[in-house]
């Protein structure tokens, strides 16, 4: 379960940090690192020490310029914030999140990616509108902000409770006929993030061409409408279907759109 939980860390500034991250995924067990357009330097001195001999996570992190990179894989995508946002988003607690990832990691291609923002101004809200839900680890409201890796820290030890809570049940648990029922099938499974993020493209377009969303005066209709599909964790089959209604309103878009001839013919019944 633990080698599929990503820690995605967003425009971090301090190699130091970067370090003090690794060591705290080390010690819990995490591995997978994706640094997402780090404004520094990423090996130095300051970050190896910092890792205290777990920087071998930092050399094989995945490095990538986007948000979307980094979780195109992910079935679900956590973002850690200190604060709240204009619009309120799915929230879950630290330990709520850790008792929902058995569940989560259940299917062969689940993956959970837990995303971090930047040290002066944590996560944009556009990334903020791109998670399922959102994570605050709860902290004095005057003084709410934890430094980067001791946040980590915190998400990573509660990754590791429920890990070892799983193991425990799964040891005391009698041997079932068939463990099969673990295995979701392929359209049952969660829609991954690129799925989700094709989808939404693919909503946005269509709502424009049907003239429904004016992208000029968007009233955070797209936003909306992410935090609706999100909170619903689309399984693949539905958002094939999803897709598909999509599709079939392009199309019958496309067939009342009057063609050329349509318009002449039209001219010459207008009464002279
Ligand atoms: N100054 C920034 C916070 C930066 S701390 C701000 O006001 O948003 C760097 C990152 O650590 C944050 O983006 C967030 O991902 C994580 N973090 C810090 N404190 C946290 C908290 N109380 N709960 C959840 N995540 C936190």
């Amino acid at each position: 379960m633990l080698e599929r939980i990503r820690i995605v860390l967003i425009g971090t500034s301090h190699p130091g940090n970067i370090g003090g991250v690794a060591r705290a995924m080390h010690n819990m067990g995490l591995a997978d690192l994706a640094l997402v357009a780090p404004r520094c330097e990423v090996i130095t001195a300051d970050c190896v020490s910092r890792a205290s001999g777990a920087d071998a996570l930092v050399h094989s992190a995945r490095k990538t310029s986007t948000l979307e990179d980094a979780v195109a894989d992910c079935t679900l995508v956590v973002g850690a914030s200190a604060r709240s946002r204009t619009l309120p988003w799915p929230m879950i607690t630290p330990r709520a999140l850790g008792e929902r990832l058995p569940d989560e990691l259940s299917g062969t291609a689940s993956r959970v990616a837990l995303v971090f923002g930047r040290e002066d101004s944590g996560l944009s809200n556009d990334e903020l509108q791109r998670c399922h839900a959102h994570v605050h680890i709860p902290t004095n409201p005057d003084f709410s902000s934890l430094n980067l890796a001791a946040a980590v820290q915190v998400l990573a030890y509660e990754c590791r409770l429920a890990w070892l809570d799983a193991e425990n049940r799964a040891l005391s648990r009698p041997l079932a006929a068939s463990d099969d029922d673990n295995t979701q099938s392929n359209d049952l499974a969660p829609a991954s993030h690129q799925e989700l993020e094709s989808y939404f493209s693919h909503l946005e377009r269509t709502l424009i061409t049907i003239g429904f969303h004016d992208p000029a005066v968007p009233r955070q209709l797209m936003a909306r409408l992410r935090r609706f599909t999100l909170r619903a964790r689309p399984e693949r089959l539905e958002l094939n279907i999803l897709r598909g209604i999509l599709t079939a309103t392009e199309r019958q878009t496309m067939n009342n759109v009057p063609s050329p001839q349509d318009k002449a013919r039209h001219r010459s019944d207008e009464p002279h």
